[in-house]
């Protein structure tokens, strides 16, 4: 069975009146890498912002593990099932590496004296346990995301989605990030759902879904 699926997606925005979704239907296995791609507002990240829970379609279905997201705690499922990652990092600028990546176990309620602790070994797994005490600002391009990648990862999510995670990134950048996001699936299992406007990364998923003025093309 599908570990998430999007049924009939239909997202209007109120303001502006735009049909943003026009009835998407999607189906991510277990364990794949999906790239979601397509021209400039196609409905990308509305796709992605209903598949993560951070907005309600105005018509169809989420289901996750089998499980309307209507019918799921939408906080909980958030914080535990879902790790985000986006273009433009979002890290908060006076807080250290280690203390970025320890923000979401505060909504996962992961006990203060853990924190710390796990956030060390994610830094470790994405390569940056010497960074561990710099703020962003002393952080390269690529070891900003790295933080980002280990921040979305705090709370152990079967699903990780993204935003355009290479979109700020020089080549090189990139291809760190994509080993690094293919090693995390190989080593965790974790399903990925990519949004791009890179024929790379696109071509590195198992399966790419393009959109068109709100449609499936392909
Ligand atoms: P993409 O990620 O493919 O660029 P988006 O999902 O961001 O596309 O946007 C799809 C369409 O919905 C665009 O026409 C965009 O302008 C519109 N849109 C996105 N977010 C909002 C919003 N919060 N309010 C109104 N319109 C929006
Ligand atoms: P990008 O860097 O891909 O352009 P945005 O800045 O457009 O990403 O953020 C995407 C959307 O997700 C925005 O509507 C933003 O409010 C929301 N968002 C960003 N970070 C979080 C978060 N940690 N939890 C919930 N929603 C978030």
């Amino acid at each position: 069975p599908p570990l998430l699926l999007g049924e009939g997606l239909v997202k209007t925005y109120p303001d502006g009146d735009v049909r943003a979704l026009r009835g998407v239907s999607i189906a991510v296995a277990p364990g794949e890498f999906m790239a979601i791609t397509g021209p400039s507002g196609c409905g990308k990240s509305t796709l992605l912002h209903l598949l993560g829970g951070l907005d309600r379609p105005s018509a169809g279905e989420v289901v996750f593990r089998g499980r309307p997201l209507s019918d799921l705690d939408l906080d909980s499922y958030r914080a535990s099932e879902v790790g985000f990652v986006f273009q433009a990092f979002h890290l908060i600028p006076t807080l250290t590496a280690l203390e970025n990546v320890q923000v979401p176990m505060f909504a996962a309620g992961i006990p203060v004296g853990d924190r710390a602790g796990r956030a060390r070994r994610l830094l470790e797994e994405v390569g940056l346990s010497h960074r561990a005490g710099h703020p962003p600002r002393r952080l390269s391009i690529g070891e900003r995301q790295r933080v980002a990648i280990a921040r979305a990862l705090a709370n152990g999510p079967s699903l990780l989605l993204a935003d355009e995670p290479t979109g700020n990134l020089d080549s090189a950048s990139q291809r760190e990030i994509l080993d690094l996001l293919s090693r995390l699936r190989a080593d965790r299992g974790v399903t990925l759902v990519i949004v791009t406007h890179s024929a790379e990364v696109a071509a590195e998923a198992d399966r790419e879904i393009r959109l068109r003025d709100g449609l499936v093309v392909g």
